[in-house]
């Protein structure tokens, strides 16, 4: 996997993918009155409504809260995305089951002017507590998915998710509150909890295409492949769907390919292997795997919320099966994907690898799948014990040339760049990175993800913690590649 290149921005021993990010290429931004701005792609401005793509859906918000927009050119590749990378985030739409908007005025106003009426949403909820009436319960119900929607609208799924448990916690069996509420915790891959909520939605309506659909995304999210196959199947029944179409088909193709895999599992990992795999090395990925959770963990302050899926490929199959470009060394689409062709026991390298991938899964999980690609790579290969010593001369004088390192550019997915521009890219995300970690601590590197989970865009939660914009991390990292290694 280490190739001795000539030119040093190529001495990368893991070129490794990322599925966890937003499939949506970061284009457009839409600045609301209210200060909050939101990243969208085909924003589109129709009937006093603007509808907007991000990685929850499509999305609308009234016309009269929003500023203006500022349209940007995309900065890589096609803004689409391949199905591959966005293979975590399953391109799955929310329920099309939506609480019916609010007739009745008061819970109308419960979002207004692009903020919510947090006054008003308790004062609906004491009057439902006192005299639960159809009409009190309909309205909390009508305010909170209001609310719940607008949360979703701006990337904020974790409260979202709280507004829809307010309505569930008034009428237990309401389909839509379900749906909705299992869709928010699929994206925040809490497969578990989505599965619950599920099954309630199914016992109400057996026949429900989104709890089909949503249901094989949780059996796929919990390494259940059988289970997301049946459910996805059930769904095709109910109505064919290209989305399901392709989920089923990336199942099928891994169910096939893992029928004949042995298990392994520890309190945080699921392994499969191929039985031609000596049983003595899955045991070595398992416990590497549970010390590095535990670093990872404790560095990054966050337990990830299921067990995570790893595979491990004893031969060709996977570039097979994955259908990585041919410069990935390994691949995190959700599950930890690792070729161990020829190994027999664990190495200083394969460790090095697990480490980069598990990094993956914790921030792809502790972000909502709202990392941008660069801190993604540049975390992973931090944490991996890669540093910039052998990049930094090449780095530093590529810059004094006027290459222009763009983090906006390297936001969304790496999935279609040649091999040479991919090195480049690697290496001045973990400059960058090294460099953040200079002028801060770990801890802010964690409230910086804490930041983007909560539907912050990179250079804001960046400038919030660090006070620096992407213009200043630029020149701030020469500086330090500088001081630290020339
Ligand atoms: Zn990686």
């Amino acid at each position: 996997m280490r190739s001795s290149a000539a030119h040093s921005l190529r001495c990368f021993a893991v070129l490794c993918l990322v599925g966890f990010l937003p499939g949506v290429a970061s284009a457009d931004t839409i600045y609301l009155k209210n200060g909050r701005k939101i990243t969208a792609s085909h924003v589109v401005l129709e009937n006093g409504q603007v509808s907007y793509e991000t990685a929850a859906g499509n999305l609308s918000l009234p016309a009269s809260i929003v500023d203006h927009v500022v349209r940007e050119a995309a900065p890589l590749a096609s803004t689409a995305g391949t199905p591959a990378d966005r293979a975590a985030n399953l391109p799955m739409a929310p329920p099309s089951e939506m609480v019916a908007p609010a007739m009745d005025a008061a819970a109308r106003t419960a979002v207004r002017d692009g903020s919510i009426d947090l006054n008003l949403l308790a004062k609906l909820e004491s009057e439902a507590n006192a005299n639960p009436s159809p009409t009190a319960v309909m309205r909390v119900i009508a305010a909170e998915s209001a609310a719940a929607q607008y949360e979703t609208s701006v990337g904020d799924f974790q409260r979202a998710a709280e507004h829809y448990d307010v309505g569930l916690r008034f009428d237990p069996d309401n389909l839509s509150l379900l749906l909705q509420t299992a869709y928010l915790h699929l994206r925040r891959s809490e497969y578990s909890a989505a599965l619950n909520l599920l099954d309630r939605a199914r016992r109400i309506e057996p026949d429900s295409l989104d709890a089909a659909k949503l249901s094989g995304w949780a059996y796929y999210g919990l390494n259940r492949l059988s289970d997301a196959v049946t459910e996805w199947k059930r769904a095709m029944a109910l109505k064919p769907d290209a989305e399901v179409q392709h989920a089923l088909e990336k199942a099928e193709r891994d169910a096939q390919e893992e029928a004949g895999y042995r298990e392994g599992e520890t309190a945080h990992f699921r392994l499969r292997y191929n039985g031609e795999a000596a049983p003595e090395l899955a045991r070595e990925v398992l416990q590497t795997l549970e010390t590095e959770f535990e670093e990872i963990s404790s560095t990054l302050n966050y337990v990830p919320p299921e067990a995570i899926g790893v595979v491990l490929y004893t031969n060709q199959t996977f570039s097979d099966i994955t259908r990585a470009p041919s410069w990935s060394g390994a691949l995190n689409d959700g599950r930890i994907r690792v070729p161990v062709e020829g190994l027999s026991s664990m190495t200083d390298e394969l460790a090095r690898v697990l480490k980069h991938e598990l990094t993956h899964s914790f921030v792809g999980q502790k972000t909502d799948g709202h990392c941008p690609v660069w801190l993604q790579e540049g975390l992973a290969q931090y944490m991996e014990g890669k540093r910039s010593r052998t990049n930094a001369g090449a780095l530093v004088s590529a810059y004094e040339n006027h290459m222009d390192f763009s983090l906006a550019a390297y936001e969304t997915s790496w999935l279609h760049l040649p091999k040479e521009t991919a090195g480049t890219a690697y290496a001045w995300s973990l400059a960058t990175v090294e460099a953040m970690l200079t002028a801060g601590t770990m801890d802010d590197m964690s409230r910086i993800l804490d930041r983007l989970a909560a539907g912050s865009t990179a250079e804001d939660a960046i400038r919030a913690v660090l006070r620096d914009s992407y213009a200043d991390l630029n020149e701030f990292t020469v500086q330090y590649l500088r001081k630290a290694y020339l």
